[in-house]
């Protein structure tokens, strides 16, 4: 039998997942475990939550029980896949101190993801140095694990980039095939970067226009309800515009019938159709594929303690694998002195 490929990925816990995540990594990632032609290793990144948390500490050690619960929901299973703490992974700081140098100031300074995040963010002129070298603490995560593929979404790929030339500098200072280099498993087009509520170009936790996988089908409503569409559909008469309507953006992405929405889109193109009634449906559409997600994480939250007992048995099992690679590498750089 082939060896199975090492997969490597993960979330930040700064808040519950939301339907972004669903369709543009975790998808992928419950396929490929099931696929069993991978050894997946699942990281909730609580260090790297606080490079943009740390005056905020209880947010980051709460959002981890959520995170491993959203895992468990949507079918990530800890009997194939190892879900561990990066925190509990010490290595991983230790091979990103070794990774900052061999890279620039410019380079870091180059990368789009970073560059948008910063905007979003607000830093201005103060942003922390953590939040900057990030992406290099993420291509430590990745290659400490010799991780081969990672599945992610479309944001990450300047990260994957990034994770690509520092494994090729350290192979080449230290020794040819030490690290592997990473190849990015990317959601189909459309489907990469999930815009939120507001029409705001990215869903995502930390901008507030996120649909939940956990939410409740009240909350769910109520988000749907207060969706963009278009501004100029005022009377259910009038021709509406489809396109930048976030309704039907996300019709698209999860509404399996594909015919069904072309007819949607033609009627609203033409006016008749109301807003009311096409959030009425895109609700069915989530609401039938939340529910069973739902209904396995509510299972999962009656017992805390097991689902932490879960992470501490992944964190034991990645941390090995880390001190193990760690051990090699420090070899190949001369610091192993004893
Ligand atoms: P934060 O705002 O705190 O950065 P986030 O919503 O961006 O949170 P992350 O934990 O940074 O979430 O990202 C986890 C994974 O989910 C990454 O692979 C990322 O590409 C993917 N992802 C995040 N938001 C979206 C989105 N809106 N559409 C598709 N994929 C997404
Ligand atoms: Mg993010």
């Amino acid at each position: 039998m082939a060896e199975k490929k090492v997969l490597i990925t993960g979330d930040r816990p700064t808040g519950k997942l939301h339907i972004g995540h669903y369709v543009g990594s975790l998808k992928n990632r419950v396929q490929m475990q099931n696929s069993g032609e991978y050894d997946p290793y699942i990281m909730i990144a609580d260090k790297q939550a606080f490079t943009d948390n740390a005056r905020d500490p209880e947010k980051v050690h709460r959002s981890v029980l959520e995170v491993a619960l959203d895992y468990l929901a949507v079918g990530i299973d800890p009997q194939k896949s190892t879900i561990f703490i990066q925190t509990a992974v010490p290595e991983l700081s230790e091979l990103t101190e070794y990774f900052l140098n061999l890279v620039s100031i410019a380079r870091l300074q180059r990368n789009p993801t970073v560059k948008t995040e910063i905007q979003q963010k607000g830093f201005g002129e103060s942003i922390p140095a953590g939040f900057f070298i990030y992406p290099v603490s993420q291509a430590a995560d990745i290659a400490l694990f010799k991780g081969e593929v990672v599945p992610v979404g479309d944001d990450q790929e300047p990260m994957i980039e990034q994770t690509r030339e520092l494994v090729r500098t350290f192979n080449r200072y230290y020794g040819a095939d030490l690290l592997v280099e990473p190849t990015g498993v990317f959601p189909p087009k459309g489907q990469g970067r999930i815009p939120g509520l507001d029409g705001n170009a990215k869903m995502s936790k930390s901008l507030n226009n996120a649909i939940y996988m956990s939410d409740d089908e009240d909350t769910l409503w109520a988000k749907v309800k207060t969706m963009y569409t278009d501004p100029e559909h005022i009377r259910v008469t009038d021709p509406g515009h489809v396109e930048g309507n976030m309704v039907f953006t996300y019709l698209d992405i999860f509404d399996p019938d594909e015919d069904r929405v072309a007819e949607l889109k033609a009627q609203y193109r033409a006016g008749g159709l109301g807003d009311m009634k096409i959030k009425k449906y895109l609700f069915e559409v989530l609401n039938a594929q939340l529910m069973p997600m739902r209904e396995r994480r509510a299972r999962y939250a009656q017992d805390p303690a097991a689902v932490m007992q879960m992470l501490a048995d992944g964190s034991a099992k990645a941390r090995q694998k880390a001190q193990a690679t760690m051990q090699e590498l420090r070899a190949a750089m001369g610091i192993n002195y004893w």
